[in-house]
């Protein structure tokens, strides 16, 4: 055996804890492959096979030594000459190895030639273990029929027609998603800690520094300023991040802060407050081109970053950090303009459902505009604009023929109510109730299928608690759903009034010429504006008016007939 340490595993010697196990009598060796089909993310997904090698090993194996990991990167064109892989059969010929384990078989057969020769030829007739860890598992000690099973031949046919079975595709993005996100600097952000082991996710959460980003977050929440958190959290004498992570023995120095007075600044609040690290996020530094396998990693573009989700468990949840988000855009913009105008924060651009913020032009008129392709850059294909003097004119004409049609169905419920039979009941609302109900037990049998995937090994234990979080929370969100639809049908059965609150809400309105922010707050949820400049409101207490509707439908009565027979008269 070489006495030096070889030049590639001592490059990854920090991810075993265990190099060697009892007497050595597997000699191991990793082989490791990236194809063009990798994408560009080239230490990434070396590191991530190694990775998942490293823990098979730690979990599964005994009387085991690693010898070397061999590492051929077929990005660069030379995946014919495969240097390492002509490297191990040396190794294996000098019998300084005796088993071979790769995360997924096609890294070492590329398609069923190479399968052939390589499986069915060179592992039996050198006696070496082969294990493989991805779908199809192989492992020729435990069973050596595995090598030739059919699962195994697919698996080659896939490789070499580039279609690979989807569902295991979904299944390995789950795990890889989870994996990619390395982080960038040496340092854990504040709030979390590295983890000690390498081959786990990279952070942990700080319990100590957690609970000063969670009050941080709770304070932005009710209102506060960064200013303001900044002050209390010095007037309660809490160390700021950088002096916390000295405190805690870090050799740290944050390059924001190159004087370091120990106090917090509204900054360093507002730093913390944007900063995605805390709902599970991590950046992917310099990733410009984006991997369409991987298409789940949701990457969001800005200054040519990519931000991973799921790298680390959350601090903040993402309900709390959008609130905190909107609040904060909310109070700029309060602050930039002077003075909120008619519409703020009612006003969105029909594209990307963000507020339009308000802008004049040399001749000082008024716009709304949508600054989401300024801000972010190209993501908004509405980009809405209208002037505001000219909006104010069409929401209230808007507004006026809602109210209209309002009074319109308060007349049609009066004559409904008039009638000696009347029907309680809305076909919608049943409708919905089973098509609900349908996709709560379809998602239970989910949960049944990947228990049984679990238990038969086609999931590792991990994917399999990642697919049913997954589910889990999707059945909890189709059970809201259905709480509210039976509400709405317990509604619906003690029938609707012409005294209805909806009517009066609407109708006391009856009469206006102009709009005010107190109207539009009670009668507007949100108004959308698209890229042709038409106006799309969204009123408020849709439930109701729905209820409405269905109850004029269902005693038979065609709203439309009813409408032209009134201005008749
Ligand atoms: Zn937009």
């Amino acid at each position: 055996m070489n006495n030096h340490m070889r030049a590639n595993l001592k490059e990854y010697a920090h991810l075993f804890n265990i190099l060697r196990d009892g007497e050595g009598f597997w000699k191991i060796a990793l082989y490791v492959r990236l194809s063009k089909d990798d994408g560009k993310s080239v230490s990434k997904s070396i590191l991530f096979q190694i990775k998942m090698i490293a823990r098979f090993i730690r979990d599964e194996l005994k009387n085991f030594e690693v010898v070397d990991i061999y590492i051929d990167d077929g990005l660069t064109g030379t995946d014919f000459e495969r240097h390492d892989y002509i490297r191990l059969h040396d190794d294996v010929e000098n019998k300084e190895i005796n088993c071979i384990i790769v995360k997924d078989l096609t890294r070492y057969a590329r398609n069923i030639a190479d399968g052939i020769k390589e499986l069915d030829c060179y592992v039996l007739e050198h006696k070496i273990r082969f294990i493989s860890i991805d779908i199809p598992e192989i492992d020729t000690y435990k069973d050596p029929k595995a090598i030739s099973s059919p699962e195994v031949y697919q698996a080659l046919q896939d490789a070499e027609n580039h279609a690979r079975n989807t569902s295991v595709k979904i299944r390995r993005v789950q795990a890889v998603k989870r994996e990619d996100g390395e982080p960038t600097g040496g340092f854990p952000p504040y709030g979390y800690l590295k983890n000690p082991d390498p081959l786990e996710k990279n952070f942990i959460i700080d319990p100590e520094a957690s609970e000063i980003i969670k009050q941080i977050f709770l304070w932005s929440y009710s209102g506060l300023g960064s200013t303001a958190i900044a002050k209390k959290l010095n007037d309660m004498g809490i160390s700021n991040p950088t002096d916390y992570k000295k405190s805690k023995g870090f050799n740290y120095s944050n390059p924001h802060a190159k004087n370091n007075s120990g106090k917090w600044w509204p900054q360093t609040v507002s730093r913390l407050l944007k900063s995605k690290v805390y709902i599970g996020f991590m950046e992917q530094g310099k990733t410009t081109s984006f991997d369409h396998k991987r298409h789940k990693q949701e990457p969001v573009q800005s200054e040519k970053h990519i931000l991973v989700a799921d790298c680390h468990e959350k601090i903040i949840g993402d309900d709390m950090f959008e609130n905190v988000a909107e609040g904060r855009k909310a109070r700029t913009r309060i602050t930039k303009t002077g003075e909120p105008h008619l519409f703020s924060n009612l006003v969105c651009c029909a594209g990307c459902k963000r507020a339009l913020a308000k802008t004049n032009n040399k001749n000082q008129t008024s716009y709304l505009v949508c600054r989401t392709n300024r801000l972010l850059g190209n993501f908004c294909n509405e980009k809405a604009s209208v002037r505001l003097d000219k909006l104010e004119q069409d929401v209230l004409v808007l507004i006026q023929s809602q109210i209209n049609l309002v009074a319109d169905l308060q007349a049609i419920v009066e004559k409904i109510n008039q009638k000696p039979k009347i029907k309680n009941r809305s076909q919608r609302l049943e409708e919905l109730h089973h098509e609900t109900q349908n996709k709560i037990n379809s998602s239970r049998k989910k949960l049944t299928d990947s228990w049984n995937d679990w238990k038969d090994g086609f999931l590792s234990r991990e994917q399999y608690i990642i697919i049913n979080a997954d589910i889990e929370k999707k059945i909890e969100q189709l059970q809201i759903t259905q709480k509210n639809v039976l509400n709405l049908q317990n509604k619906i059965k003690q029938g609707i009034s012409s005294n209805d609150r909806y009517f009066e809400k609407f109708l006391k309105y009856r009469n206006i010429d102009s709009l005010n922010r107190l109207l539009l707050n009670e009668l507007v949820k949100k108004i959308y504006i698209n890229s042709d400049k038409s106006i799309d409101i969204v009123f408020n207490y849709q439930d109701q008016y729905l209820l409405i509707l269905d109850f004029i439908r269902e005693n038979n009565i065609d709203i439309k007939n009813q409408k032209i027979r009134k201005r008749e008269k």
